[in-house]
């Protein structure tokens, strides 16, 4: 009797709430793993930063943009190609669908072990803003004036040169919106959620350590990708 009141309770009860929970997917927008360890980046962003940040804050915007695009003539279009026709959508996909974006090229913008730049990267650097310090400096100045919540990007414009812009919330310079247009090569996220439990209210040491961590080789392929 107790066994039959058991499959009773599972099946009306508990089916259902597992049903209801499960995830949505996409072979457009997949979810993917994390390319390294929560502990990997450790001391510059923290274990549970990490974890936090990838496993609920990422999850959500993922979630959300697809439940956005679900059965729109969106929901097989890449992210980088909707973001060009942002202004026309909805604030949900605008919001989500540059959350699920942004930091996808975040988690991979990052790297434990940073390398360095290519040479026809370096050589960009230095030609555009006299020093790796000029472009880091610039960078951490416009990343600490981020009013608010947003990203810093560097990004390459169509004319080819390299330029350091923000963006507000989860916009970012792929977007019809950005005041100044690009493919990014390098960003940062500028949310409190990305550095706080470390950090607190001192952005610009979390800028400062993110030049430790920065996935040199894989910016490097974006700037070449992005001069095609
Ligand atoms: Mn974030």
């Amino acid at each position: 009797m107790k066994s039959l009141l058991f499959a009773l309770l599972t099946s009306v009860a508990i089916v259902p709430l597992l049903h209801a929970q499960t995830p949505l997917t996409s072979e457009t927008h997949p979810f993917l793993p994390l390319p390294y360890a929560y502990e990997a980046l450790e001391p510059y962003i923290d274990a549970q930063t990490m974890q936090i940040h990838y496993d609920r804050h990422y999850r959500a915007y993922h979630q959300n943009f697809l439940k956005a695009i679900a059965g729109t003539e969106w929901e097989h279009v890449p992210a980088e190609k909707l973001m060009g026709q942002i202004s026309g959508l909805s604030p949900a996909i605008r919001n989500n669908g540059g959350g699920y974006y942004n930091h996808l090229f975040f988690w991979n913008t990052l790297a434990p072990q940073p390398g360095t730049p290519s040479e026809p990267l370096l050589a960009a650097i230095q030609q555009q803003f006299g020093s790796m310090e000029a472009l880091q400096t610039e960078f951490a100045t416009k990343a600490k004036s981020v009013f608010g919540s947003g990203w810093a990007w560097l990004i390459v414009t169509p004319q080819g040169q390299l330029q350091v812009v923000t963006t507000p919330n989860q916009d970012n310079p792929l977007m019809d919106v950005a005041p100044v247009k690009g493919t990014p090569i390098l960003g940062i996220d500028v949310w409190e959620h990305a550095y706080y439990l470390k950090y607190q209210n001192k952005r610009p040491d979390y800028i400062d350590a993110f030049w430790k961590i920065v996935h040199w080789s894989q910016v490097s392929s974006r700037y070449a990708a992005a001069l095609k």
